[in-house]
């Protein structure tokens, strides 16, 4: 990019990092506009229940169709739109658009929504959800949204205060990502969470690491003496789904089942299941 600007410029003696600050100023430029042009989609994964062998719900997970970057995953924007503010009115829109999307279902799946630490600061997300549960007519207990633990180390008591209103209103909550961030003990037990999500990184060579099968184990018998169900992400294999269900887990999400689809696959593709799981796995995975 220096090199556009030609020979002699200050630029093109500019550092690199300066030239990703650059790339980064430009996408975040790039980012506001997203919006009003309508360059978001929203993708939905299988939250499968391996006991009942059915698909109980969809996570929503966002993507970004630029026309300059083409599609951008929500780790390489998301912290981005966290950073200058457009998180909640991007959350806005992804609120209402996935309980929009859900109230569609005539299976009545449970819908996911991510939320972000400046979402939940944001004194519009409880009037942006009442909204969208009234206008669709959904049973808010269809509604289960995911935090992470990161998001309840600030001001906990006002995080406590906001969880216990969204349970009040009738939706559920998520601890998301868990053991992956600065993960407390004591948050398990002042937080109203319904169900645990063991992060991916966990399950990722289950049979045949101990540290990991006993981390697994522990997370999995403490979440259900505290009335809490888990969820083990980023399930690819046969053989972990036989590990987790050996032990007797409940939930599972991952590329095993479905990759995250959009809105007209998932009409397409339903049933979402574990027999019928090669239709829905990214190429490269099939046969695995
Ligand atoms: P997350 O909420 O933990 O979502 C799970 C991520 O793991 C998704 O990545 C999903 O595509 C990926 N994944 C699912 N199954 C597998 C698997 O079997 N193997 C592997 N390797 N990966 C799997 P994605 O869509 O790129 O999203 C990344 C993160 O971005 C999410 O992590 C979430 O923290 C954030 N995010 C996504 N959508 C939203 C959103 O609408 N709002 C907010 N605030 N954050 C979002
Ligand atoms: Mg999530
Ligand atoms: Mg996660
Ligand atoms: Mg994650």
């Amino acid at each position: 990019a220096a090199k556009a600007l030609g020979r002699g410029t200050f630029a093109e003696f500019e550092p690199w990092l300066e030239e990703r600050d650059r790339e980064r100023a430009q996408l975040e430029a790039d980012l506001k506009t997203a919006i009003q042009n309508d360059e978001f989609t929203l993708h939905y994964q299988p939250l499968y229940d391996i006991a009942q062998r059915r698909t109980l719900g969809f996570e929503t997970l966002v993507r970004w169709q630029s026309p300059i970057w083409g599609v951008v995953m929500p780790g390489e924007f998301i912290s981005l739109a966290e950073d200058s503010g457009l998180i909640v009115s991007l959350g806005e829109w992804i609120i209402r658009n996935a309980i929009e999307e859900a109230a569609s279902w005539e299976e009545k799946e449970t819908v996911a929504i991510n939320l972000s630490p400046l979402q939940m600061r944001s004194p519009r997300l409880i009037p942006t959800l009442a909204e969208a549960i009234c206008t669709t007519g959904i049973d808010p207990a269809r509604i289960e949204l995911e935090i992470t633990e990161n998001m309840l180390m600030h001001d906990s008591e006002r995080n406590v205060a906001m969880l216990h209103e969204l349970r009040d209103m009738g939706m559920r909550i998520s601890l998301d990502d868990f053991g992956t961030g600065y993960s407390s003990l004591n948050y398990l037990r002042s937080f109203p969470f319904d169900k645990i999500k063991i992060d991916k990184c966990f399950v990722e060579d289950i049979e045949d690491r101990e540290d990991c099968q006993a981390i697994v184990r522990a997370v999995m018998h403490l979440a259900g003496a505290l009335g809490m169900s888990t969820v083990a992400e980023g399930v690819e294999r046969k053989s972990q789904l036989e590990w987790l269900r050996a032990e007797g887990i409940t939930q599972i999400q991952g590329y095993l089942i479905s990759y995250p689809v959009n809105a007209e696959e998932l009409s397409d593709g339903r049933p979402f299941n574990e027999d019928r799981a090669q239709w829905f796995r990214p190429p490269e995975m099939r046969g695995k």
